[in-house]
């Protein structure tokens, strides 16, 4: 809290400044050549006093470093030298610890010296603070009374005037803005406070130590008046004490002076004896070597003040400072994984429009399969209804056209062999034709009402266990005489007695065997051969073979012949109708067994029936 009174100091310290560089204006010729170093001095005592007493140093200095004029420029206020050696042309600086540390950490001030105090006639390199109240307080006897009182030190910034007490006060629990009735500040003026606790306008205060003693000494005040609120010890110190020691104020050179300059400065100041006008003048014994600093960052540190009023703060500046590399990763990963997440989107998106897109192109399939499968049972329905009614129609026919059929034949016949009177030769020849064709006929309907009764499922069978060895012999009686008209040799290899015995419809089988022997001898030439065989073979199978040296059947014809009504070109000259082989087959699977054919155009066909062997023989 700045007072009007600590105003003027201000003030004064401006015109001391000013008169400062009046002065260097006014120096001797030889001194207006020599380089100007202009030091920067914390004036906590006011810009007189402390010029008066620091000025004999920057004389010493210029007397001991040749070409050099060093002159003092005081701040009474810290901020204000702060940012004044920022942003002037500085070359050293005089401040106390906390103010050196911050300039330290932010201009990359360096130490080359420490100051010796002169106290009571010996030298100490350390310092501290006081907290006290008047001597008559009896209400205030430890730092606990200071709660709800008022206090005064020297400013806000001040190290010996107020941060190690606040630091004390701190490690004993006390919070000068919570615990205070009021805290107030001198203006700089050690004195100053020293003077307000005694009058009463405060409860207590704060100053560096040996502060009360050369006040007394000089008669300024009575200690006897004065007695302190916490009191400390330490080794070799003899001052009234309420802290902890801190190093005495640093001689720090600046960032941009030349290591030589500070160089001799630091000689200069090392072997400054205790009797030179500018140590007497300066109340100090000399300077020795930098000493650490430390314990003054830590000060620093625990009040949060000065260069760490942000430490232990943590801003967003911070954090990126610390982690911008994870950031970047980070932001990476997550910029990767975002597209990673709409590819996967687009990828699900497609792979849903082909799902639907199959699940309608599926359900189209479905219903063309549907409509296609009704569409063929419809017709098959259609197509084994119009053969049932073609096999229904062609049976009847069959029936009705065999009637008068027969009465045509039976005629012809008692005309042929009437001879009462018998018929004319002329007449008796067109009989024989009437007979030839009419038989014809009669085949060719008897082969169609076969067809159409197997075709329309009405084929009755007598199925028996039979040795077929007379049917062959039967078979070949009645297709011999045709043989012996085509002059064409028929022969029957008959198996043994027992072992051509099989289940089948012995009418059904003539029917097949003649089939196919007057087929072999039809589609024969003279001097042929015709062979029917018969035997039983290791599967316990009837094998009967019809096997001709006709004209033969190309292979490409040989899988349709079996189909009903089919003639092969070559044989349109031969009479006959194209159903018989077709009922053949149908008769031979209807009563269980096989028929194939191979044949080689040119040399002969051979015929195959296969029919499972049965054991008992019934005749
Ligand atoms: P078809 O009344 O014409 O003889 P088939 O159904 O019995 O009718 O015979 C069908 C056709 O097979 C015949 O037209 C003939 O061309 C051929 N075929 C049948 N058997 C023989 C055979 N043994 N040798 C040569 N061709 C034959």
């Amino acid at each position: 809290m700045l007072t009007k009174k600590s105003r003027c100091p201000r003030l004064l310290s401006a015109c001391l400044r000013g008169m400062a560089l009046i002065l260097l204006l006014c120096l001797p010729l030889q001194a207006v050549y020599a380089d100007t170093i202009r030091i920067a001095l914390r004036a906590h005592s006011g810009a007189a006093r402390d010029m008066a007493k620091w000025q004999p140093t920057a004389d010493y200095l210029s007397s001991q470093i040749p070409g050099h004029q060093f002159v003092m420029v005081p701040f009474e206020d810290l901020v204000e030298l702060t940012s004044a050696v920022g942003h002037s042309d500085f070359d050293f600086v005089l401040t106390n610890p906390a103010n050196y540390i911050e300039l330290e950490m932010k201009y990359g001030a360096s130490r080359i010296a420490t100051l010796q105090n002169l106290r009571h006639g010996a030298a100490y390199t350390q310092y501290g603070a006081v907290i006290f109240t008047r001597a008559d307080r009896q209400d205030i006897q430890e730092l606990n009374d200071l709660k709800g009182k008022t206090f005064m030190a020297v400013s806000p910034t001040a190290m010996g005037g107020w941060r190690m007490a606040w630091r004390t006060l701190q490690q004993n629990d006390l919070d000068p803005s919570r615990d205070f009735a009021a805290l107030k500040f001198s203006g700089g003026i050690q004195e100053e406070v020293v003077h307000a606790v005694l009058r009463g306008d405060v409860d207590a205060g704060t100053v560096r130590t040996d502060m009360l003693e050369g006040m007394a000494r000089n008669g300024e005040i009575d200690l006897h008046n004065i007695r302190l609120v916490h009191t400390v010890k330490a080794e070799g110190f003899p001052f009234m004490l309420s802290t902890e020691l801190y190093p005495e104020w640093p001689f720090a050179k600046l960032k941009p002076t030349s290591v030589d300059l500070a160089k001799q400065v630091a000689i200069a100041l090392l072997a400054m004896r205790r009797d030179q006008p500018a140590a007497l003048s300066g109340q100090y014994v000399g300077w020795t070597v930098p000493l650490d600093y430390q314990p003054v960052h830590d000060l620093l540190k625990a009040l949060r003040v000065g260069p760490y009023q942000l430490y232990g703060s943590f801003s967003w500046a911070d954090v990126w400072h610390r982690y911008w590399p994870w950031f970047i990763t980070a932001t990476f990963v997550a910029f990767a994984a975002w597209l990673a997440v709409i590819y996967v989107f687009r990828i699900n998106q497609h792979l849903r429009k082909v799902q639907r897109e199959l699940q309608t192109a599926r359900d189209t399939l479905e219903q063309r399969v549907q409509a296609r499968t009704e569409e063929l049972e419809t017709a098959k329905d259609m197509a084994e209804k119009a053969s049932h009614a073609k096999s229904e129609f062609l049976s009847r026919m069959s029936h009705e056209l065999r009637t008068p059929m027969n009465a045509i034949l039976g005629f012809a016949q008692l005309m042929e062999y009437g001879n009462n009177p018998p018929l004319p030769e002329s007449h008796q020849s067109n009989v024989r034709e009437i007979l030839l064709a009419g038989n014809h006929l009669l085949a060719l309907i008897n082969d169609v009402l076969d067809l159409a009764t197997i075709e329309s499922g009405r084929l009755q069978l007598d199925m028996k266990t039979l040795d077929i060895r007379d049917t062959l012999e039967e078979v070949q009686r009645i297709i011999q005489p045709l043989a012996e008209c085509e002059q064409i040799s028929l022969t029957l290899e008959s198996c043994k007695q027992g072992e051509c015995t099989v289940v089948v419809d012995s009418t059904r089988l003539k029917q097949v065997l003649i089939n196919l022997l007057s087929n072999a001898v039809k589609y024969n030439h003279p001097g042929g051969s015709v062979t029917l065989s018969c035997l039983r073979n290791e599967k316990d199978q009837v094998l009967l073979t019809i096997e001709d040296t006709g004209i033969g059947i190309a292979k490409h014809q040989l899988e349709k012949i079996f189909d009903p009504f089919v003639r092969l070109d070559s044989n349109t000259h031969i009479e006959g109708t194209g159903i018989g082989l077709s009922v053949t087959k149908q008769l031979v699977e209807a009563m269980g067994g096989t028929i194939e054919v191979d044949s080689q155009v040119g040399k002969g066909t051979r015929f195959r029936i296969t029919l499972d062997a049965a054991n008992e023989t019934t005749t």
